[in-house]
């Protein structure tokens, strides 16, 4: 049993002691560590291999005049592969003119009037207000570029419309658009295109009801009596 827990502890120190070198010496299909892209452009677009996965452009990559922003936000220290998760950003961030005007750009809470500057958000998209009494959370939208109220209307980006809708929206896989579903979720109107022949002759039937009853009260003065006071109450 020696022999043997004395090899196992020269391998635990060796590995200790070394590890660097090991990882130099290993010839492993790891990770890529330095980003490259095969654009010949400037990386202003999600085509971009660097930029499409939230990397800024390196040494290695063979591009002219680089404008991918990412490198931006690694100049700021944002940790730019963690900002990349956010659609929203992903679906503006290759479209700003001035992004270090954006990041730098003083974002007011509705709730206190207190100033946040995005790059201090980033990554992520949820901000406290910083005022003691409040804390209330706010949320960056990339496409409306305002805070919204994270806790009563949260931001709904489409990631496959590209753009922020309404908090209660959703996307329609059937016509391919996002719509109004309401707090409930109700299905999208395009599933609900049958002709209602029906209805329509109904609420003319109420009409031509209504009509006749007008025609026939006498008391006309009476009844917009009624209706004036109602406007009072
Ligand atoms: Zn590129
Ligand atoms: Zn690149
Ligand atoms: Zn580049
Ligand atoms: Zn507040
Ligand atoms: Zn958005
Ligand atoms: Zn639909
Ligand atoms: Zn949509």
């Amino acid at each position: 049993m020696a022999p043997k827990r004395a090899a196992v502890d020269a391998e635990q120190q060796t590995a200790g002691k070394a590890p660097a070198k090991l990882k130099t010496k290993r010839k492993k299909p790891s990770p890529p560590k330095a980003p490259k892209c095969g654009c010949k452009g400037d990386c202003r677009s999600r085509k971009c291999g660097c930029g499409k996965k939230g990397e800024a452009c390196g040494d290695s990559c063979k591009c002219a005049g680089c404008k991918n922003p990412f490198n931006i936000l690694k100049e700021y220290n944002i940790d730019c592969v963690a900002a990349a998760q956010d659609k929203c950003l992903m679906d503006n961030i290759f479209k700003i003119e001035d992004l270090r005007g954006r990041l730098e750009q003083r974002l007011r809470t509705e709730c206190c009037g207190r100033a946040v500057r995005l790059k201090n958000m980033l990554p992520g998209t949820i901000t406290q207000c910083n005022c003691p009494d409040c804390g209330h959370e706010w949320q960056y939208s990339w496409c409306s570029h305002e805070l919204v109220d994270w806790e009563s209307r949260p931001r709904n980006h489409c990631g496959i419309c590209h753009r922020c809708g309404d908090y209660r929206d959703a996307h329609c896989q059937k016509c391919n658009k996002c719509y109004f579903a309401g707090m409930s979720g109700f299905e999208c109107p395009c599933q609900d295109r049958r002709p209602n022949p029906e209805g329509d002759l109904g609420s003319i039937g109420i009409f031509m009801k209504w009509a006749m009853q007008y025609l026939a009260g006498d008391d006309s003065d009476g009844l917009s009596d009624d209706s004036e006071d109602e406007d009072f109450i």
